[in-house]
This record gives structure tokens, C-alpha cells and sequence, in this order.
């Protein structure tokens, strides 16, 4: 099977992504992708999480031709596709993209996620910026995203949900994760008419000290404990 290990890490964290809350029903989708080889193993295209076996994970090009799977794939794979072909070279390797209740909440109030708390920097910024809204599987879309992207490892769809990228699937959703919980934050913040948001500074300041936390030297969506 091409890709094994990436279609099994694919079907495990879309079962995490139902469980840890972060998707209801098809909601969302994951990818990894492999630069050797220049394809991504994806999600497939409304089948539920818990119904996908590694089988059903496909894997095609960066144009979406299908290089192994009988499935179609998720109709985000556009998207997906545009990050990769822009950033792999910086560090995307694997994309979590969930309609998860808070980020999509500040998506549809047309709000960047704002550095309410300092987690924000294990998305290597100070802020997370939001493209406007186009529907969803175009490849219009993806150009937005990417675009409005430009700096950070994620964006805001409008109305819609969050793209979170890392160097690997788990750094990647570590950052969805930690993106959902500080738009939880953003929002009880904003129902309470209160928000001290850090500066640019302030999240440098713990963007440096990110590296020496932990055990190990950490990069930004490496934190495991703030
Ligand atoms: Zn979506």
C-alpha cells in the first residue's frame, strides 16, 4: 500500500479530530504530505471518521490525480494542494482543516484569532489572519487561503473553519487543538465586552523562550504543556 504509514496516521488522527471534539459528522478533513514522492495521502471525501480504514485514505498529486485508493478524495484536496505547493518548502508537511465550534465561530464574525493568551505562539505568530469567503471545494478558495496566509502555521476560512499546518501531523493538529481552545478564549472574552490582547513583542518574547521549554528544544507547535 503506497504510503502506509501516512493513510494509517491519517485514518488514527481523524478519529481523534470526532473524539477530542474538533469535528462532527465528515466535518473537516487531514493530510500529509510526502515531498520525495510529491503526493499527499488525504482523507477521503464524506466518509465518516470511524468508517475510515488506512485503505480508504487517498492518496493522489498535487492536481489531485489519484495515485492509489478506490475513494474519492475529500473535496478540500484543492486546498490542501495550494498549501504544499506554496509552504512544503517552509515547513508544511501535514494539514488539519476542522469546522471546529470556536474558530468557526470567530470565522463567521469575520475575527482573526487574537493573542488573548500567549498559546497563540505555537502558531509561530502574534495573530491569526482570516481570508473572506468563497464556497468551499474551489479552487478560488484555496488561492484565498493561501494568500491571506502570510504568516504563522494557520488561517481562518470565513464562515466557515481553520486550516492548522506543521512539519508533521501531529504538530499540525497540536495546533488546531490549541487554535480551537484560545478561540474559545477570544470569544468568553468578547461576550464579557474585555479583551488585553499581547503585543507583537510580548509573543516574540515567548516564541524565544518556546525554545528552551521542555525537555527538548521546542519550535513553535512543539509545545506539549503551557
Ligand atoms: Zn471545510
Amino acid at each position: 500500500m503506497l504510503m502506509e504509514e501516512e493513510r494509517k496516521l491519517v485514518a488514527e488522527y481523524g478519529r481523534k479530530m470526532s473524539t477530542d471534539g474538533l469535528a462532527r459528522g465528515t466535518a473537516g478533513n487531514i493530510s500529509i504530505y510526502n515531498p520525495e514522492l510529491g503526493l499527499m495521502a488525504i482523507s477521503p471525501s464524506g466518509l465518516g471518521y470511524f468508517d475510515t480504514t488506512p485503505e480508504d485514505v487517498c492518496v493522489c498529486d498535487l492536481d489531485g490525480k489519484v495515485a492509489d485508493g478506490t475513494r474519492k478524495p475529500s473535496s478540500e484536496h484543492g486546498l490542501h494542494a495550494a498549501f504544499y505547493k506554496e509552504k512544503a518548502a517552509h515547513g508544511c508537511l501535514a494539514i488539519v482543516h476542522t469546522h471546529s465550534d470556536y474558530a468557526t465561530t470567530l470565522a463567521c464574525m469575520g475575527e482573526p484569532i487574537r493573542a488573548v493568551h500567549y498559546v497563540i505562539a505555537t502558531a509561530g505568530t502574534n495573530e491569526i489572519p482570516i481570508c473572506g469567503y468563497t464556497t468551499f471545494g474551489t479552487p478560488e478558495l484555496a488561492e484565498m487561503a493561501v494568500k491571506a496566509c502570510t504568516h504563522g502555521n494557520a488561517v481562518l476560512l470565513a464562515n466557515h473553519g481553520l486550516v492548522a499546518f506543521g512539519k508533521d501531523l501531529k504538530k499540525a493538529y497540536n495546533i488546531a487543538g490549541n487554535m480551537e481552545s484560545l478561540a474559545k478564549t477570544q470569544w468568553q472574552c468578547m461576550c464579557a465586552g474585555k479583551m488585553n490582547v499581547l503585543t507583537k513583542e510580548q509573543i516574540d518574547a515567548v516564541l524565544v523562550r518556546f525554545q528552551t521549554y521542555g525537555q527538548t528544544t521546542s519550535k513553535p507547535g512543539e509545545l506539549k504543556g503551557y
